[in-house]
């Protein structure tokens, strides 16, 4: 089996999505499908709570943006008889998303905790959403499958965890949020840090001795320099996981720093791929 993860720009709008879908009902092998929020949507998230300490109205207004946005989505990508049943599982999101920023407004305060709560919905939301429009896709509650410590992963518990239900799993299709998690002691949301979602996805991978792990991105994988830069920068075909390391810890963005070493510990090969260059080879990351 394989790992798959969508960053934010492949799941960001109807075109991007159906890209997707494609891809995953392409594959030949059973897949776990690690997505990210709708690109943007964390920031977004994070601008209503900020507004909502301030008991601004605009926190609504952007609540009523999100509720439309990924209604439009499902509207579109969620055929027949099933839209009926998939707007009222997601309904349930959209009225405690409501409830968490009425919260804020109210203490006209925004804790830790708070914030850490409304920036979840980004990934539950889309996790839920792509599960109803992938064929044959079943959807995991990555809150009741990952625990952090402190932004990074208890990866005991977390594998524990992930032995019981993905591990379990004899379907084709399993979706999961990335980046979101409980805190293993208090068990309230916590997520993992900003860009997770790969880390997520790592760790699945590791879990499930995967074959592969494919990030999916928007640009053809690693490249030799900053395109915007350097008219002459071309994709790097396959490096090794310590110059992967290297090049994310000097701050390329292609994937999260912390992706690599749950992957390297088991030899599980890395590609970078981009969702809307199917035919483009990618960055394969191994060994050697
Ligand atoms: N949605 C989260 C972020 O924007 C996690 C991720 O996309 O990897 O940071
Ligand atoms: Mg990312």
């Amino acid at each position: 089996m394989k790992v798959l993860k969508f960053g934010g720009t492949s799941v960001g709008t109807v075109d991007a999505l159906r890209n997707v879908k494609y891809i995953v009902e392409h594959q030949q092998e059973p897949v776990v499908v690690v997505v990210s929020a709708l690109g943007g949507l964390t920031d977004t998230l994070i601008e209503a709570a900020n507004l909502a300490a301030k008991n601004d109205i605009g926190a609504y207004r952007i609540v009523q943006d999100i509720t439309t946005r990924h209604s439009e989505i499902m509207n579109t990508l969620i055929e027949g008889e099933q839209i009926d049943d998939a707007l009222n599982r997601v309904r349930a999101l959209f009225y405690e998303l409501s409830n968490a920023y009425t919260d804020i407004s109210r203490n006209e305060e925004l804790t830790e905790a708070d914030l850490e709560e409304v920036v979840s919905y980004g990934e539950r939301l889309s996790s839920l959403i792509i599960s109803l429009i992938i064929n044959d896709a079943t959807y995991f509650n990555s809150l009741e499958i990952i625990r952090s410590n402190n932004h990074e992963c208890d990866i005991e518990a977390t594998n524990t965890n992930i032995a019981n239900t993905l591990g379990k799993f004899k379907g084709k299709v399993a979706v999961m949020g990335g980046f979101i998690s409980r805190d293993s002691n208090s068990r309230r949301i916590s997520n993992l840090g900003r860009g997770g979602s790969d880390y997520t996805a790592a760790i699945v991978a590791s879990a499930l001795n995967a074959d592969s792990l494919e990030i999916w991105t928007d640009v053809d994988g690693f490249m030799t320099a900053d395109p915007k830069k350097d008219p002459n920068a071309t994709v790097i075909r396959q490096m090794t996981y310590q110059q992967a390391q290297e090049m994310c810890d000097k701050g390329a963005k292609v994937i999260y720093a912390p992706t690599i070493k749950p992957v390297a510990e088991k030899n599980i090969p890395i590609w970078v791929k981009n969702t809307f260059n199917r035919g483009a080879v990618g960055t394969l990351i191994t060994n050697d």
